[in-house]
């Protein structure tokens, strides 16, 4: 096997595993370095014992809290990354998102590139992910240059209720964009079996628009690219002058093997590519790789999200239930006077809601300890929804090394305000559609464990300004002529919209970039 490509890719996640598969049209010779291995697939994909209690699918690894204390984040290291157990909730961040945006807490910064700037490689990834949705629902939404690829995934009877009393109160729901290989036209060419097991959960069938499924899979039979999993990038090395990676170091096993490429591009997800920068430090570069700026491992950025079990009469039969998303209360509301009904006045933000899939195990979690209902009818009447605020970058909110090399993540949530104001306007909401409030949680801010890194973003954010930020425009850092990052740590601000498919789009924008570059 030669050890020289033109372009080398770090991570085969949602930024790694799109961009390689842009990449991989151009014939040029590529590697593709997983940490991970192919997730297995067996029936234990779908027990939420196993996977969500007994966290079979988090990888082990051990990470230290501002305080030294060790935790295991809930991460999960295999061809594809988080995207084989994301939600496949695949929606845009708001124009809006891409200018600043004053919350209680501070500022969200502004991209270096507008919505309308970035906008056509939304449109891509939604193709290249199948994803089911319907513009033009959500008056919050931006411009789209395309359609959908395929039609939103319809309600259920409960839930298609839900939305009508919704939307009778002047709410706006919308289907949720999902990336899942549903065909309801025609069931038995639909690969998704309508089982709603994909947050948390590898999906069996592989019916979920996963990076492995979609992207990585695709490129096997391909002969310039090569897959190389089980292999931790864990330094990269550069010329005399610091100016282009020359070497990537990897452990594979107990061995330890170097490669070469043209193009070096980061995607190991936004914590473990601040790691491999810092781990990475030079004479050139003695704070790190790249981090001349201080900046690589800063503005580290999750979502504040809070988890509510509501219940209604009637008992809840749904079987895909993550269909419905509100975003009524995701913009400020300028003139300070809420247009919903019963809703305050909104000064800031608040963010946006969405139905979880249906859980027993949340159900019980939440609302038994308040006693409101029976154990039984709590799993029949249940209804989940998921309030997600959004986070903003904080410089001392980081990832840092301590002498022996080990991860440290310093986290504070933001805008607890702006989640508490959320909750407010979601319980005046729910009561127009009959639902009442059974228990809640906060699982970002219970700790790092889980909710904290799965929405992981914002280390080594792009800009403008090299004394300010990381990377460049083209997501090429702003110190080195060759290395590229290119998951969801690019991103300045994080919206309250999950990163996967802006990573996507970013990662096809910068791939098509690097296709003209090695051109
Ligand atoms: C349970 C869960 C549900 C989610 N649901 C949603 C959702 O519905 N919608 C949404 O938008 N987002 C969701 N997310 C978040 C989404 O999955 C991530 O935002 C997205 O995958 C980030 O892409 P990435 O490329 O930055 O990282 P990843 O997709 O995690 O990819 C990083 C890859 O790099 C590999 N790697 C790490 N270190 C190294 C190394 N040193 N050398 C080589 N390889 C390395 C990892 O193994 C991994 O494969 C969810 C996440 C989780 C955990």
């Amino acid at each position: 096997m030669t050890d020289h490509y033109d372009a080398v890719v770090i991570g085969s996640g949602a930024g790694g595993g799109t961009l390689a598969r842009t990449l991989a049209a151009s014939g040029k010779r590529i590697l593709l370095l997983e940490r991970g291995n192919f997730l297995r697939r067996e029936l234990r994909n779908w027990d939420p014992y196993e996977v969500l209690t007994g966290d079979r699918y988090v990888t082990r690894d051990t990470w230290f809290d501002a305080g030294g204390r060790p935790f295991e984040p809930g991460v999960h290291y295999f061809v594809g990354g988080a995207t084989k157990v994301y939600g496949a909730a695949l929606g845009r961040l708001r124009p809006a998102d891409f200018g600043e945006i004053a919350h209680s807490d501070g500022l969200s910064p502004a991209w270096p590139l507008s919505y309308d700037e970035f906008e056509p490689w939304y449109a891509k990834a939604e193709w290249l992910y199948q994803v089911r949705g319907l513009h033009g629902e959500d008056p919050s939404e931006g411009p789209w240059s395309e359609e959908y690829p395929w039609p939103p995934v319809s309600h259920e009877p409960l839930v298609q209720q839900i939305a009508d009393h919704l939307d009778r109160a002047g709410y706006h729901p919308f289907h949720m964009p999902r990336g899942v290989m549903l065909d309801e036209a025609n069931p038995p060419a639909s690969l998704c079996i309508r089982c709603d097991t994909c947050d948390g959960y590898p999906c069996l069938v592989h019916a979920k628009a996963d990076a492995d499924v979609i992207a990585v899979r695709p490129l096997l039979s391909r002969l310039n690219v090569t897959l190389l999993v089980n292999a931790e990038v864990t330094r990269l090395e550069t010329d005399a002058q610091g100016r282009s990676v020359t070497k990537v170091i990897v452990r594979r096993g107990d061995a330890h093997e170097e490669y070469r490429g043209d193009m070096v591009i980061l995607a190991a997800g936004a914590v473990n590519s601040a790691k491999v920068l810092l781990r990475s430090a030079s004479d050139r570069h003695p704070a790190g790789l790249a981090n001349g700026s201080g900046q690589v491992g800063r503005n580290y950025m999750c979502h504040h999200s809070t988890d509510v079990v509501a219940f209604g009469e009637k008992a809840n039969e749904t079987m895909f239930q993550q269909t419905l998303g509100i975003n009524a209360f995701y913009l400020a509301d300028e003139s300070r006077r809420s247009p919903y009904p019963g809703g305050s006045s909104r000064r800031w933000p608040l963010g946006g809601i969405e139905l979880l899939a249906r859980s027993d195990l949340l159900a019980r979690r939440l609302a038994a300890p308040w006693g409101v209902l029976d154990a039984p009818d709590i799993e029949d009447r249940a209804v989940g929804f998921r309030l997600t605020t959004e986070d903003l970058p904080r410089p001392d909110n980081r990832v840092t090394l301590d002498r022996r090399g080990r991860l440290h993540l310093a986290y504070r949530a933001t805008n607890s305000g702006q989640a508490a104001m959320l909750y407010h306007e979601f319980e005046t909401m729910l009561s127009h559609a009959d639902l009442h409030v059974a228990g809640r949680e906060t699982p970002a801010a219970a700790g790092l464990r889980g909710a904290a890194v799965a929405d992981q973003a914002g280390t080594c954010r792009f800009g403008t300004d090299p004394a300010t930020s990381v990377l460049d425009v083209n997501c090429k850092a702003h110190e080195l002529d060759n290395l590229y990052v290119a998951d969801a740590s690019f991103m300045p601000s994080a919206g309250a919209v999950g990163p996967a498919l802006t990573t996507m789009a970013n990662a096809i924008r910068v791939g098509e970039h690097l296709v003209r570059r090695l051109r």
